[in-house]
């Protein structure tokens, strides 16, 4: 069977399905207004906008409380929440991360001047393949960070196990894993620590926002002290620190959408098991399921598109955005094919084939609170189409 090459080639007849508007993937979900516009309307009579107010100290307790966690350290971002968890860890020379993540576990590394080095991925889960991160050890490692990809849990165990053989520091990226747990314990409870996204496109979103979890109790302080300038007190400084505070605005939204956090999962979980029985009797498409005995957040609905598929992922992609239909390419082309990393390590697509093929194949389908009523159902009657070319 020839494949379908370009757009051309696909003679798809009559009008497209009528569409209000574009489906999107990562389309905000927003809580209840009156009670953000109310938080918002408090917080202005207060005048206390930033500088650990009431609402972040609040949306800390509540986010450690449903995780589970001891210490929840608010952030005005994921990615300098893991600047500020790899400073507070000590790591520097090498850090061993996933090639297929998203570009700022790479970036918070070399950003301090430590090396990001790439292990392979294990092609079911998507997360890191253990073996893969033995490989990549070398003198000047001192640390690897997990990334539990889609929400699902890396493999922590024997990470710990590699990390405490090598005496290496152990974190996780946990952006996309607000909610989700792992062997019946929550996200927080792994490694040193873990950090979150709240960005407006995440599960859970503070508009912009992050926050680091941990049970440690030093490197809790640490964290708080880094993320305030290294202000110990009125007038004392005692380290160099950074300003990684979340503002009580986003606090505001962050207690809001916690409120609405059941009605999230129960929208992502019907329109992904939508997807799951459309797709499964289609030839070369596969969706990644998750293990339903771990609490998942079900935000990312990852389509794979086989060999066999008729059409290539790239042209299926267009295909679908000419329907208004937004489904993305998700860590494409890996870390390692982006600069400044594909400049630093020429060949290391040739211990990333996992990584390779995953990142070709994988197209993030629209889901969310705002998808309309028979969406889904829209998408895979034109993943059909398609499928039959
Ligand atoms: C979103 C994301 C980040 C960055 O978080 P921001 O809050 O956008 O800075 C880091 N890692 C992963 C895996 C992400 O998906």
């Amino acid at each position: 069977m020839k494949k379908i090459q370009s757009l051309n080639d696909l003679a798809i007849n009559g009008a497209p399905p009528a569409f209000d508007e574009a489906l999107h993937v990562g389309r905000p979900n927003i809580g209840d207004r009156k009670d953000f516009l109310h938080r918002v309307g408090e917080m202005l009579d207060r005048r206390w906008l930033s500088n650990n107010g009431p609402l972040v100290q609040e949306l800390e307790e509540k986010i450690a409380a449903y995780q589970d966690v001891k210490h929840c350290i608010a952030m005005c971002n994921g990615t300098i929440a893991l600047e500020i968890a790899i400073r507070a860890l000590e790591l520097k020379g090498e850090v061993i991360i996933p090639s297929y993540t998203f570009i700022a576990t790479a970036h918070a590394l070399q950003w301090q001047e430590i090396t990001p080095v790439f292990a392979d991925i294990d092609p079911q889960t998507h997360n890191l393949d253990p073996a893969a991160v033995r490989r990549m050890i070398t003198p000047r490692t001192t640390g690897i960070i997990g990334v539990h990809l889609w929400g699902r849990g890396a493999p922590n165990a024997e990470l710990q196990t590699i990390a405490d053989e090598h005496n290496l520091k152990l974190m996780y990226d946990a952006a996309h894993a607000f909610g989700c747990g792992m062997g019946g314990t929550m996200i927080g409870n792994f490694g040193a620590c873990e950090v979150l996204s709240f960005h407006a496109t995440k599960f859970f979103n503070t508009f912009e926002g992050g926050a680091i979890l941990t049970n440690d109790d030093a490197l809790a302080d640490k964290m708080r002290l880094m993320r305030n300038f290294g202000f110990s007190g009125l007038d004392n400084v005692i380290y160099p620190g950074t300003n990684g505070k979340m503002v009580e605005v986003c606090a505001a939204m962050g207690l809001t959408n916690l409120e609405y956090i059941d009605t999230v999962i129960a929208a992502n979980l019907h329109n992904y098991n939508a997807y799951r029985e459309g797709i499964v009797d289609i030839p070369g498409l596969s969706l990644l399921t998750y293990d339903e005995s771990e609490r998942n957040n079900y935000q990312y609905v990852v389509l794979e598109v086989g060999d066999d598929f008729p059409v290539l992922r790239d042209i299926l992609i267009a295909a679908l955005h000419a329907e208004n239909i937004l489904a993305r390419k998700y860590f494409w082309p890996g870390c390692h094919g982006m600069k400044p990393y594909r400049d630093f390590y020429p060949h290391a697509r040739l211990m990333l084939p996992n990584t390779e093929r995953i990142a070709g194949r994988v197209i993030v389908l629209p889901s969310g609170t705002t998808l309309p009523n028979g969406a889904v159902e829209n998408v895979i009657d034109l993943l059909r189409v398609y499928a039959e070319q």
